[in-house]
């Protein structure tokens, strides 16, 4: 069976590179009847943040990634929290501390800076010498005295060629030397990532080990544990890294990229674009076609397709794929995206009667089509809730034709004579003004759009119309009366 896991350190939000891990290792769990496995690797204290679990559970389960074994619901294979699973290490440590492949390290920041200069001045990649390999019991004895408190490190036989076959960059070799005996357990006695890691996705029987290119060179040092277990080795694929759009690798500040999922969250981003847009920043389908439903990427997914070389984050191609969702989308969707920002931005009150739910969904529904994501209805709205109205010199010479007031008045007198201030009657008024005084098509539409807006181009003009409010557009119509 095959058993994956995503396994994020609570250090912040899920970044959208971890996400796309996530993804991946949730498409294969589904492509293969498997098990979708989320452990928390927080033994690296001093960079845990408090919240951070449930934030990035809270934006997993809104991408639509469910899983099956995990701190929230348990599972066979648990506790699923590294800090919870000290025991399991203690135990292990003992075994590689009595196997010879570990031993007690006294030797102190200082002392370990001091080496790390000696090889950086001979030219070398600093790396731990491995002295305190060859203490003796009294010389641990007289550390132990002077209460230094040791640590634990593997120690990497040397002159191998560590190989592994990845399953996206294919055979990889690692020279042994250029490890260095590294630490497994800190002086306070909690492990380090790497050596909690490979305890727990052999224990948790993980098949295959899916992660980010930046892993890469961890990976030796999991494979030293491996062998020194004497346990079989996962399948490891590591996905390229994701590039911004100036091609350099994306960090965490850079601002040309939407980082975080919760942000596209809170921007009124919908989850199934975000999933399909991360999906194809690594992973291509077969066919053409590059919208594709969760349920067609889980019929579509395997790693041989998982590209190694580096994804382009094309933020236009996310708009564009967003866009596309939010077209497909109901209206009733959209509206409940969107009205929380327009009562953010403070256009409306947190409660809305009926007349202006109505409005807000003419709004919605008019704009639908345009938005890239829901918080740009904001931008879009303003023009309605502006009091005054500038026009522009090709504005002004449209106004300013002859025909302009023989339209205006038949119109304002039109609209004023409404009983109810909907778009099918303002629809209506337009049709009307039409019979009486025989203008129609543009030169009918463009002045009253011109003279209420100030815009040359729109939407629809009865429902922009019924936005601005009777009021506003008898204001401004009036200015061009005889
Ligand atoms: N805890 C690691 C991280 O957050 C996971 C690495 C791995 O998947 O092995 O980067």
């Amino acid at each position: 069976q095959v058993r994956v896991r995503f396994a994020p350190s609570p250090t912040g939000h899920l970044h959208i590179g971890s996400a796309r891990s996530a993804l991946f290792n949730y498409l294969l769990a589904r492509r293969k009847n498997g098990r979708f496995i989320i452990r928390i690797e927080d033994t690296d204290q001093s960079r845990n943040v408090e919240g951070a679990e449930e934030k990035l559970l809270a934006s997993l389960k809104w991408l639509g990634l469910d899983w099956d074994e995990s701190v929230d619901i348990g599972g066979e294979y648990g506790p699923y929290r590294s800090m919870d699973r000290l025991d399991i290490y203690r135990n292990h440590v003992d075994l590689l501390l009595k196997q010879g492949h570990a031993y007690h390290c006294y030797c102190t920041p200082e002392e370990l800076e001091v080496e790390r200069q000696s090889y950086i001045e001979k030219g070398e990649t600093p790396r731990y010498s491995g002295k305190c390999r060859l203490l003796s019991p009294e010389q641990k004895e007289t550390y132990e005295k002077e209460g230094r408190k040791p640590s634990i490190r593997f120690h990497v036989p040397e002159d191998q060629i560590l190989k592994v076959n990845d399953a996206v960059r294919g055979e990889v070799e690692f020279d042994s030397n250029g490890i260095g005996d590294f630490v497994i357990v800190r002086p306070d006695g909690i492990p380090t990532y790497n050596f909690a890691v490979t305890i727990d996705d052999h224990l948790m029987k993980i098949t295959h080990v899916i992660r980010g290119e930046e892993h890469l060179s961890n990976t030796p040092r999991q494979l030293v544990i491996y062998h020194a277990f004497g346990w079989d080795i996962p399948q490891f694929a590591h996905v390229s890294l994701i590039l911004n759009q100036d091609r350099q690798k994306m960090s965490k500040r850079d601002e040309s990229i939407i980082q975080f999922v919760e942000q596209y969250k809170t921007l009124g981003f919908l989850p199934e674009a975000i999933v399909n847009f991360v999906a194809l920043l690594g992973w291509s389908p077969e066919g053409e076609e590059e919208i594709l439903s969760k349920e067609e990427m889980i019929a579509q997914f395997t790693l041989e397709r998982v590209s190694k070389s580096p994804a382009v984050f094309d933020v236009n191609k996310l708009y564009w794929m967003n866009n596309h969702y939010i077209k497909m989308a109901s209206l009733e969707r959209i509206y409940d995206l969107c009205l929380p920002h327009l009562q953010q931005a403070g256009l409306l009150p947190e409660k809305l009667n009926e007349e202006q739910e109505h409005w807000v969904k003419t709004l919605v529904g008019l704009y639908q089509e345009q938005l890239n994501y829901a918080k740009e209805i904001v931008d879009l709205s303003t023009v309605f809730f502006e009091e005054d109205v500038q026009y522009g010199t090709e504005e002004q010479a449209i106004l300013a034709e002859s025909h302009i007031p023989v339209v205006m008045e038949a119109f304002y007198k039109q609209l004023d004579e409404l009983a109810e201030y909907q778009p099918e009657t303002i629809q209506a008024a337009l049709k009307s003004v039409q019979k009486e005084t025989g203008y129609k098509g543009k030169q009918l539409f463009m002045p009253i759009r011109v003279a209420a807006t100030g815009l040359m181009h729109g939407r629809d003009l009865p429902q922009t119309l019924y936005l601005l409010g009777k009021e506003k557009v008898l204001k401004r119509i009036s200015r061009f009366l005889t």
